[in-house]
């Protein structure tokens, strides 16, 4: 049996993992990306705030379908 390629958010909320499609990447500020970096918009956003509060680390969040 083949499993589709799928792209689910990567997120986890106390161990349970988000069950929304991906939609953005998260790029570091040197643009580079990993495969795993996957998130649904909310989440991207989510994280990307957190950083910058936190670290002052901004991430980019780049759309999936551009990479298709
Ligand atoms: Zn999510």
């Amino acid at each position: 049996m083949t499993e589709t390629q799928t792209y689910r958010c990567v997120h986890y909320t106390d161990h349970v993992r988000c069950t929304t499609d991906a939609t953005h990447r998260l790029l570091d500020p040197y643009g580079r990306g990993s495969s795993c970096d996957i998130y649904c918009r909310e989440h991207a956003q989510a994280i990307m705030d957190e950083y910058w509060d936190k670290f002052g680390w901004y991430w980019t969040m780049q759309p999936l379908e551009e990479e298709l």
